[in-house]
């Protein structure tokens, strides 16, 4: 099959992922990707980025911006931005970790100071050579 055949798919992909095709384009989807392997295996790394990127943002639903700011992008940059996600993952990958990773050195670094104003991390490092004995 030709290569302009296959993109015609990834779009397609994309409009799926989105919810935005039509059952036709579905079926059409479907039945490509039943007899393509190589689109499987993209369409199953779209899907795979496009669920990272909907837990990254669910769980944190106050701050819903990473969808907000999704949404708000006219559709052929949305799927830029996925078609771009699915060719780096390694980035794609830094960039999901490095969101969680600084809020949880931010919680850290508060919890070590509340635990230097109440003097408590001091009680627990003074007590631990005691117990050794
Ligand atoms: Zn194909």
């Amino acid at each position: 099959m030709a290569s302009g055949e296959h993109k015609k798919y990834v779009s397609l992909m994309n409009k799926v992922l989105d919810g935005e095709a039509t059952k036709e384009e579905q079926c059409l989807l479907d039945a490509h990707l039943a007899g393509c392997s190589s689109c499987r295996d993209h369409f199953n790394e779209l899907r795979q980025y496009a669920n990272l990127l909907n837990q990254l943002v669910h769980p944190q639903v106050p701050i819903n911006f990473t969808k907000n700011v999704l949404d708000k992008l006219p559709a052929d940059h949305r799927h830029a931005v996925r078609n771009w996600a699915a060719r780096h993952p390694l980035y794609t990958g830094m960039a999901i970790c490095a969101l969680p990773m600084s809020l949880m050195m931010i919680a850290a670094r508060r919890q070590a100071s509340d635990r230097e104003k109440s003097g408590n991390g001091q009680f627990i490092l003074l007590k631990m050579p005691g117990d050794r004995s």
